[in-house]
């Protein structure tokens, strides 16, 4: 996984990175020259006069946090999205933006299209218990899933390819263009008889998220020959002036500007690129925050950390407000990274205005492990983290002392301003950040970008600060949130509900386990988690157990059910009879005969250990 993240690093170095725009080679010529009804891979779906389902790059492709319903996500279900493209292990997939602008001699505008959440929407029911809760309107540039061709499929015929070979590693004449050309002027309501000349206008190479492949994007650009009288509903005309307005003072609840305009439109405008000159890849968006994603130890399917950095757009503080808790010029969240990619981390420091902040949403290695070279190249730093976080972050990390937070506090970055939101359950000193200016949500490890996040009783997380915290970021109706592992969320309501929906599933299927009469930890997993893989039973047990406590704190369980015989079966007793089933579901009798001998070794250390402490069996 190394080699391809410098794989990717490389090829990104060649081509667009945000910040680096001139790089890329934007008299390419791309002619299509095609019937519109000739390709029998359109999706009929992709246009409606309802708007256009966003798939996009960066959407979360994936966020069901319930195992169980993932034939049901909302973003995987095939028969109710467009076909994305196949992208096999490790090679990104693509997608077609494009910038369709006035007649030279009208108004300096460009077209947008209203994006549509990922499907399915919330039931009637969910409706009334989450109705008030809303995701507003998102317009950005249209844009349709770009085909690999197979191996040995002919390129289509009739596109010209000029300047495709300046390009490098992108081959156009391997990509279905004219198809995806097809489904956006489609959204458009357009033919492509009335546009003009299209052009390349940036290969946007996507950093490495996960855990997925990347999604490269090819965004190209046009000047329609004349205005079309009518648009479809889902259609409006943008100046550049307005996008740049909406993007980067956002008000709760008002229009939102995706993340295609910003990069085609709005970006070299606005932002200041901490990763130029290096060999990191990172996406800026909404403008002033910018992700990295850095090599870490974090659980998989993860393989990185997303280093949030915050700088100043104008440089100067827009705010006349003198009551802010702490200022800087620039504002690192979650330095996670391994040792591996220290020595990228350490040059971004260095590149960094030397007033720096530095917030760690909570203590979990793959959030802290960067902390020591933050503060080797910038001893002047200061830490902000909650009191619970830093009494768990060793001195080898961070030797000298913290600004305590406890939310609700303000901080000024130039002209960027944020607020510390208190957002326990996670762990009891999770926090998230509200950057005030574009309504973006910096929510920690609380969701992650594809799946569930898991919970940590170690560290106090529990279930009831999750919901609370949960609800929390609904009353604040973020516009965006960011997820320390994986994608950007564009559709936060969406992913909060998904969320609750599915801990209250979870939550009500393991009380009818214990109510059908399990009573120890494998009984309930084994029957709440029947039809998920074995391998996830361990992770699924941590949140089994703070789903139990859960319930007990609302005197929910049965009279029978003893929460001590329950505790004790936690430990060893969980992990034998896991094994146990692990081997019989991979049929393998060696594996069976080790896993009981291993097990039947662990339960008699526990029942000598108990017996020497004077524990009851
Ligand atoms: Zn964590």
């Amino acid at each position: 996984m190394f080699g391809k993240s410098y794989r990717q690093i490389k090829m990104n170095d060649m081509l667009f990175t945000p910040g680096r725009g001139s790089r890329s080679p934007t008299n390419a010529v791309i002619t299509p020259r095609f019937e519109l009804n000739s390709s029998g891979s359109i999706s009929p779906l992709v246009a409606s006069g309802l708007g256009v389902r966003a798939d996009g790059p960066t959407q979360a492709p994936s966020h069901n946090p319930n195992p169980q319903a993932r034939d049901n996500n909302p973003s995987e279900s095939a028969t109710t999205l467009p076909p994305a493209p196949t992208s096999e292990m490790g090679t990104p997939s693509y997608r077609l933006a494009a910038a369709v602008t006035a007649p030279p001699g009208a108004e300096a505008e460009f077209l947008l299209v209203r994006q549509l959440p990922p499907t399915p929407p919330l039931g009637v029911e969910e409706e009334g218990e989450y109705g008030r809760y809303v995701d507003s309107d998102l317009y950005d540039l249209p844009s349709a899933p770009l085909r690999r061709l197979a191996d040995g499929e002919p390129a289509r015929p009739g596109v010209a390819l000029a300047g495709a070979e300046a390009e490098g590693s992108l081959d156009l004449s391997r990509l279905d263009v004219p198809a995806a050309l097809h489904q956006i002027l489609s959204q458009l309501g357009l033919t492509n008889a009335m546009c003009g000349e299209w052009r390349l206008l940036k290969h946007i190479v996507e950093a490495e998220f996960g855990p997925d492949a990347g999604v490269n994007t090819v965004l190209i650009i046009t000047s329609l020959e004349s205005k079309p009288e009518a648009l479809p509903d889902s259609c409006k005309w943008m100046s550049k002036e307005g996008a740049r307005e909406l993007l980067s003072d956002v008000k709760p609840g008002g229009t939102r500007i995706g993340p295609y305009v910003h990069v085609g439109f709005v970006k070299s405008e606005l932002s200041s690129d901490c990763t130029a000159g290096s060999t990191l890849v990172s996406q800026e968006y909404p403008p002033g925050i910018t992700l990295v994603p850095m090599k870490s130890s974090t659980l998989r399917p993860f393989r990185t950390t997303n280093l949030v950095v915050i700088q100043a757009t104008s440089g100067t503080c827009a705010s006349k407000r003198s009551d802010y808790f702490a200022c800087g010029d620039a504002l690192l969240i979650d330095p996670g990274c391994c040792s591996q990619v220290h020595t990228e981390l350490a040059d971004l420091v260095n590149s960094l205005p030397k007033k720096l902040l530095v917030l760690v949403t909570h203590h979990h290695n793959d959030h802290v492990e960067g902390l020591s070279v933050v503060q080797r190249c910038n001893p002047d730093a200061v830490l902000l983290t909650h009191e619970n976080t830093m009494k768990r972050i060793g001195k080898g990390n961070w030797s000298t002392g913290n600004t305590a937070v406890t939310g609700g506090e303000s901080i000024c970055i130039g002209d960027q301003e944020l607020q510390v939101v208190f957002a326990p359950g996670h762990t009891d000193g999770h926090m998230g950040l509200l950057h005030v200016n574009t309504n973006a949500l910096i929510v920690g490890d609380h969701c992650v970008g594809h799946g569930s996040a898991i919970l940590d009783n170690r560290a106090g997380g529990n279930m009831k600060d999750y919901f609370q915290t949960t609800y929390k970021f609904l009353e604040m109706s973020p516009h965006v949130l960011i997820p320390m592992h994986g994608r950007i969320n564009l559709w936060p309501k969406h992913m909060l509900c998904g969320y609750l929906k599915n801990r209250k599933a979870r939550e009500a299927s393991i009380l009818q386990s214990i109510e059908n009469g399990a009573q120890t930890l494998f009984d309930i997993v084994s029957k709440t988690y029947c039809d998920v893989d074995r391998k996830l039973w361990i992770p699924a047990s941590f949140n089994v157990r703070l789903h139990v406590d859960h319930l007990n704190s609302q005197h929910k369980l049965p009279k029978d059910f003893s929460t001590e015989k329950f505790e004790s079966s936690c430990g060893t007793h969980f992990i034998f009879w896991w094994g146990v089933a692990y081997a019989q579901a991979r049929s393998s009798p060696a594996l069976i005969i080790a896993a009981s001998a291993l097990a039947a070794g662990g339960l008699a250390i526990a029942y000598a250990l108990r017996r020497k402490n004077g524990n009851q069996p």
